[in-house]
């Protein structure tokens, strides 16, 4: 619903970071995540790039409707969808789904394992168990998997997983993430002792896989480097391709002097300055909280200034601009470099991740391979 600000998607560089991402983890097959309209990436194009070019056998999601919709647009994609969290287990009608096509649930506590193994018809759902290793948010503990046991050893665990809540720090010998890494192999050893076959497991997300950390189990769960950023920040050790490009236009240009308020509310310029207005605003995904922002556009200094509207925005440049910044001038957000937007989110006191999923429908995704 915009022409002029956009998202490019270069599915190019997106194929960069699988590679990159398959030699930090050679033996593990992949598991992209998907959710959240592929980290603002769009769910179909990415989930068919992944499976069609990257001959991936299984995306993440994080809702049933997430996985629903990929089936909806791309019914023939050969691809099985994982419900990690919202997989509306306890909703008999939303459920059937599970029973009927290749969307399995990510089992993360003892009702939704009760619904699983008491209905017949889902005798063929493979069993996905996560295990709370102490993120202490989704995942059964061994006193909740224990009493199932029995019921779990004609079956067997199709796949293990469990989440890590601090991979996005370097790694020490003792830290959170090796202490949930030691709680899940006493877990599987458990099972193991009680006759309970596990068959694959993952554990690693993106701080962890730029780690090295559980790389060698059957999968890994990349979602935020596959699409550029890094997770781990001090000190940065991913130079992912940022795959997607934020791109405006110069709207409208204008002198203003010192004193003067610009937009909504009473935001006095602190000196001269040359305004470009951007057809781009919070009703975008550029949040409020951007104001203020620092930005490098065309090799010039420029701040969002004063309040960010629905619609448009205020780029502050130096009086000197004028000339060099025009209307309809194309303008980067960010772009393909991922210490822009890992810039950005910093200077925002937030996260890429947040950044990215921000970016609202009315900014259309535009694809393009290189
Ligand atoms: C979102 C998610 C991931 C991916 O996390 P990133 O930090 O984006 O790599 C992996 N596993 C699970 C269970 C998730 O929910």
């Amino acid at each position: 619903m915009r022409h002029s600000s956009f998202l490019e998607i270069n599915l190019s560089l997106l194929g960069e970071n699988v590679q990159s991402i398959k030699k930090l983890a050679p033996r593990a097959e992949l598991i992209p995540m998907v959710k959240a309209n592929a980290y603002g990436n769009g769910l179909i194009p990415i989930s068919q790039h992944m499976v069609r070019e990257h001959g991936v056998k299984k995306l993440g999601c994080a809702s049933l409707g997430e996985a629903l919709a990929v089936f909806e647009e791309s019914p023939d994609l050969d691809v099985e969808m994982l419900v990690f969290s919202d997989s509306e287990m306890q909703n008999p009608k939303l459920r059937q789904a599970y029973a009927e096509m290749k969307i399995t649930p990510v089992i993360h506590q003892p009702a939704d394992l009760e619904v699983i193994l008491s209905n017949p018809e889902f005798k063929r759902v493979p069993l996905v168990i996560k295990l709370n290793t102490g993120m202490n948010r989704l995942g059964f503990s061994w006193e909740e998997l224990e009493p199932f046991v029995p019921r779990l050893k004609s079956r067997g665990i199709e796949h293990l997983l469990t989440h890590f809540a601090c991979s996005y720090f370097i790694l020490k010998e003792g830290d959170k993430t090796h202490r949930q890494m030691d709680e899940f192999r006493r877990i599987q050893k458990n099972l193991k002792d009680a006759g309970v076959e596990v068959r694959t497991t993952s554990v690693s997300n993106s701080g962890a896989i730029e780690q090295k950390f559980g790389v060698d189990e059957t999968y890994i769960r990349p979602g935020l480097m596959l699409y550029g950023p890094p997770a781990v920040l001090e000190p940065q050790i991913w130079f992912g391709k940022q795959s997607s490009r934020l791109m405006t236009k110069v709207m409208k240009t204008f002198h203003a002097k010192k004193g003067t308020p610009i937009g909504y509310g009473i935001n006095v310029l602190p000196h001269d300055a040359f305004l470009a207005i951007i057809p781009i605003g919070y009703g975008d995904g550029l949040v409020t909280f951007a104001s203020g922002l620092e930005l490098n556009i065309k090799g010039l200094k420029a701040k969002l200034f004063a309040r960010i509207n629905m619609d448009m925005a205020f780029l502050m440049f130096d009086p000197s601009a004028e000339g060099k910044i025009k209307v309809e001038d194309q303008i980067e957000i960010w772009n393909n470099d991922n210490r822009v937007i890992t810039d950005i989110a910093t200077q925002m006191k937030t996260i890429p991740y947040q950044v990215m999923c921000a970016i609202s429908h009315r900014i259309p995704r535009i694809y393009k391979v290189k």
